[in-house]
């Protein structure tokens, strides 16, 4: 039978032109992350399955249908202790970044924590433009404080980040509250006595939500669900008065900061472990609210949930495929591939020694080079190079070997001049760093 050579489906290769887009993303996060006090973070890709069903919760699409599992597979009997856990590829950063806290002890670290990582998610979900199964998020949380000032300094953070890639006149940020855990429970109950009294008009994942996750009706895409959800009791009127206060604390520190946001009753988020401040960053030409840039809220509850002493904490994950979607339709200038500057031609077998060794000592100085050993012209070699938008071609003969010279060739004003060995990195200097 014939191999199969086709990536999953919901993959994506990332090929090297494309790879200036994603650096551009990844040097901002890193420098504004940097700028507001957060460490880098990396968990492993693959966690116990557990951790997600406790945290995120069992009746979510997440954990209900949308996990990859991670088996070995082996000849021999499993019985080792570890092979008993059954592993999932991560379907979001907060869980795992959560264990971390407390296996790795941060909980007596000076609080809050703040943590960010830039890294790949898996999710089974339908494949469409910007949905992927495995796509990126660059993720941040603040863990250990509860004030309305650190909700509004992460909004501030991803705000900023946003005007960084050139995209804040685009976006739009969503904003709720979704109360603490009694506040949850008292509108839960009034949105399911609503909910009930259209039953047999709700879509069916709304008909399964009313028993499993009732949250979750407000934002249901489907339009006739909508327009039930229109006259559902809404969260915020329902909010209990410290709630309220932390709520219209936020909003106030947004005003001052200049941040421009819509409130919206029914942003609810899926995921069980939201409460209080949840918001979303929208493009603003998205009306339907198809698909969020990223999104983000509250979970004072979830270190609890763990085992951990209650600790209130904040988290936010934008998207970075859905990004590089808006940078590419506003052709926002990302900077150029890297490309080499130096091209290294060789004709003959001591030239490719000498090349060889060149590539060797000019790559430890910070130059950067490419070659073609499998080409023996001079005027394909040349050729290559030019295609591959080389500065300068060093060009090494027979002759040049012998003489321990090299011929520098300037590719774009198409003059060359031969020089020393010796004399060589001051010669590359004046020309690609003087400019
Ligand atoms: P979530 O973790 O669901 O709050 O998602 C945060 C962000 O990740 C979203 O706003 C999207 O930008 C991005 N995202 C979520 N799911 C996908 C997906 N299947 N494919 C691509 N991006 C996604």
């Amino acid at each position: 039978m014939k191999m199969q050579l086709q990536k999953p489906r919901g993959t994506r290769d990332i090929l090297p032109e494309e790879q200036k887009y994603w650096r551009f993303i990844e040097d901002i996060v890193d420098k504004r992350c940097g700028a507001f006090g957060f460490g880098k973070i990396e968990t492993p890709i693959m966690e116990n399955k557990e951790l997600y069903a406790k945290g995120i919760g069992q009746a979510t699409d997440i954990v209900e249908k949308e996990m990859y599992s991670v088996k070995r597979f082996s000849s021999e009997t499993a019985n080792e202790d570890d092979d008993k856990s059954e592993l999932v590829l991560r379907p979001e950063y907060t869980a795992g970044i959560v264990r971390a806290y407390l296996e790795d002890g941060m909980q007596s670290w000076p609080q809050p924590i703040k943590l960010y990582s830039f890294g790949p998610i898996f999710r089974y979900d339908r494949p469409q433009k910007g949905r992927f199964r495995q796509f990126w998020q660059f993720n941040t949380e603040v863990i250990g404080d509860s004030s309305p000032l650190t909700d509004a300094l992460l909004i501030l953070l991803v705000w900023q980040i946003f005007q960084d890639l050139g995209l804040k006149n685009q976006i739009v940020v969503e904003i709720n509250s979704l109360g603490c855990k009694s506040c949850r429970n008292k509108i839960k109950k009034q949105i399911i006595d609503y909910y009930k009294k259209y039953k047999n008009a709700l879509c069916l994942d709304c008909q399964r939500r009313l028993d499993t996750n009732p949250f979750r009706l407000l934002d249901c895409k489907e339009l006739n669900c909508q327009k039930i959800a229109a006259g559902s009791p809404q969260i915020i009127d329902n909010l209990c008065s410290e709630c309220k206060k932390q709520f219209m604390q936020v909003l106030e520190y947004l005003d001052e900061l200049g941040i421009t946001y819509d409130l919206n009753p029914r942003l609810v988020r899926g995921l069980d472990y939201y409460t209080r401040t949840t918001f979303e960053v929208r493009d603003i030409n998205d009306k339907n609210r198809q698909s969020s840039l990223g999104g983000g809220g509250r979970y004072d509850n979830l270190v609890e949930i763990y085992g951990g002493r209650p600790t209130p904490a904040i988290g936010f994950a934008g998207g970075i495929e859905r990004i590089i979607d808006k940078l590419k339709e506003l052709e926002i200038d990302v900077g150029s591939p890297k490309v080499a500057e130096i091209y290294i031609i060789q004709i003959g077998e001591k030239a490719k020694r000498m090349a060889l060794r060149l590539i060797s000592d000019l790559g430890s100085k910070g130059f950067s080079i490419s070659s073609a050993f499998g080409k023996d012209t001079l005027k394909s070699q040349l050729r290559t190079a030019s295609k591959n938008k080389a500065r300068i071609a060093l060009i090494i003969g027979q002759r040049e070997a012998l003489d321990k010279s090299v011929i520098v060739r300037d590719m774009m004003e198409a003059s060359q001049e031969t020089v020393d060995l010796k004399d060589l990195e001051t010669l590359l200097i004046k020309k690609l760093r003087s400019s």
